[in-house]
């Protein structure tokens, strides 16, 4: 196999700076090959330029050279982020140039082994489970990939006896040839990224990569009622770990009794009383059943989760980890920050943040994660969506809703459609937290015991936050100084 040592004394391009960039660029500098770094943005944009230069390594920014990919260029190492249209890659696909992402460094780098984590929602939170699950069980596992620490960074420092566990994105996969994880798991695949691929073969090929060199000796986790995760497992050589929310597997992890849902594939019985009732459970090739917990045990909230936590399951069971070791890490898991994170109860009203949520369909998923009648806080960047999609939902779950930002009014208008009682708009104002800690301050009036006031915006946030992050901290600050 490939490694970063072969490529000494030849030229190495590394297209993109950002935390990964700079990582594979000191892997191969220290490897012996010439590196040269290059990125589109102004040198003023691209601090981390600094630590290469003083390094010896040779950092292009403001443009892409006409003369960056040679004849002589042996590898060209591109940001997951870096369209395959981009000038430098073309001149790279034409003079066949090899073309990987870091991941595919990493790889080559890696002594132990690694599980691989994809999916179009959930990575963050089944690998961060999975994470401390594989610690509290003593595996020293160390969390990298899209999560934010590079994965070169990870393999370089990885001891003998760890396990490297990484979040990829389709766009880090597409970039791959030799990757092999150990452990592979695919949690879901739905339309989306397709400005970047351009249709949806190319997004479910570039996750399907995952698995393409994986043998009978590894293990293919597969979410189980997903029809594309299926359609890919069928052609899988390694050993496959199935999960389900809605169906009793002959072998595999499943939930008894089972979730329902509609022709459509639409969820229909959720978190209700049944969910005192539901288990978990384990079913060997051999037939042999352990029940693992009760979902209603699980740390975090939500169906979703419930299918995050299998998948986690599935592979902490084939990295070794035992049922007795899982129940722990299981219960106290807390939520990753911005996804149904529990801020604080005030007076029996509990307040969430789950900033993350961009879309309707988000919301959607956070608001029937709940039994409890919610006080939704919503609102953002208006990107032309009526959110008509909502109403059902607002009528069957929500007690009320304080919008702000620039879809308050649509928002609102779908809560006086759906009934609700108590529907308020928070005016806009220059200060933008001024506003969302005034909907926290109007949702705290109307809460009452027993209630669960939600921060689920269905909007992005640039409207008025930089980011989510900022927005969900906003939230929880309000929150904490009521
Ligand atoms: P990712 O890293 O793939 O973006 P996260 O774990 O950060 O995923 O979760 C982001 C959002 O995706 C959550 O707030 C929730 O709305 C939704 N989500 C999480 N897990 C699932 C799942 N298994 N199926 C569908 N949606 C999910």
């Amino acid at each position: 196999m490939n490694h970063p040592a072969s490529y000494q004394g030849r030229r190495v391009v590394v297209l993109g700076l950002a935390r990964s960039g700079v990582s594979v660029a000191k892997v191969f500098h220290q490897f012996g090959a010439e590196v040269v770094v290059n990125d589109k943005k102004d040198r003023e944009l691209c601090p981390e330029a600094d630590e290469l230069t003083a390094l010896g390594i040779s950092v292009l920014c403001g443009y892409h050279p006409d003369d960056l990919i040679t004849e002589e260029t042996a590898l060209l190492v591109k940001n997951p982020g870096i369209p395959y249209s981009s000038p430098p890659v073309q001149r790279a696909e034409e003079l066949g140039v090899e073309i990987i992402t870091e991941v595919e460094a990493a790889y080559w780098l890696s002594p132990v082994p690694i599980i691989g984590i994809t999916g179009s929602n959930g990575k963050t939170t089944t690998t961060t489970w999975l994470g401390k699950i594989l610690s509290d069980a003593g595996l020293k596992p160390i969390v990298a990939g899209n999560i934010g620490r590079p994965l070169c960074e990870a393999a370089l420092e990885a001891a003998p006896d760890q396990w490297i566990v990484a979040e990829l994105s389709s766009f880090q996969l597409k970039g791959t040839h030799a990757f092999r994880p150990h452990i592979a798991m695919l949690l879901n695949i739905a339309e989306t990224h397709l400005d970047y691929h351009g249709d949806m073969d190319d997004y479910v090929n570039s996750k399907a990569k995952l698995f393409d060199n994986q043998t009978e000796d590894d293990v293919a986790v597969i979410n189980w009622d997903d029809p594309e995760c299926r359609a890919i497992a069928e052609h899988l050589i390694a050993q496959r770990f199935p999960f389900s929310l809605y169906e009793k597997l002959d072998a595999g992890l499943y939930i008894d009794p089972p979730y329902q849902r509609d022709s459509n594939g639409a969820l229909i019985s959720d978190e209700t009383e049944e969910l005192a009732e539901r288990q978990i459970v384990f079913r060997q090739t051999d037939g042999e059943e352990t029940v693992i917990l009760p979902v209603a045990e699980l740390g975090i909230p939500g169906v979703h989760n419930a299918a995050n936590a299998l998948a986690a399951i599935a592979a902490s069971i084939s990295a070794g980890v035992t049922i007795e070791q899982l129940r722990a890490p299981l219960r106290e898991f807390d939520a990753v920050e911005h996804r149904l994170e529990f801020v604080r109860d005030v007076n029996g009203v509990k307040y969430y943040n789950d900033s993350k949520a961009t879309n309707s369909v988000a919301t959607t998923i956070a608001i029937r994660s709940f039994t409890a009648p919610i006080v939704l806080i919503a609102g953002g960047l208006d990107r032309g969506s009526d959110y008509m999609e909502l109403e059902p939902l607002f009528k069957e779950k929500l007690k009320a809703l304080v919008a702000y930002g620039q879809t308050s009014e649509k928002l609102a208008n779908v809560a006086n459609l759906a009934g609700l009682a108590s529907v308020e708009i928070v005016e806009p104002s220059e200060d933008a937290e001024s506003v969302l800690r005034q909907a926290v301050k109007r949702a705290a009036a109307i809460a009452e015991p027993g209630d669960i006031v939600l921060l689920s915006p269905a909007c992005a946030s640039w409207d008025m936050f930089a980011s989510y992050e900022q927005r969900g901290r906003i939230f929880k600050d309000s929150a904490h100084t009521l």
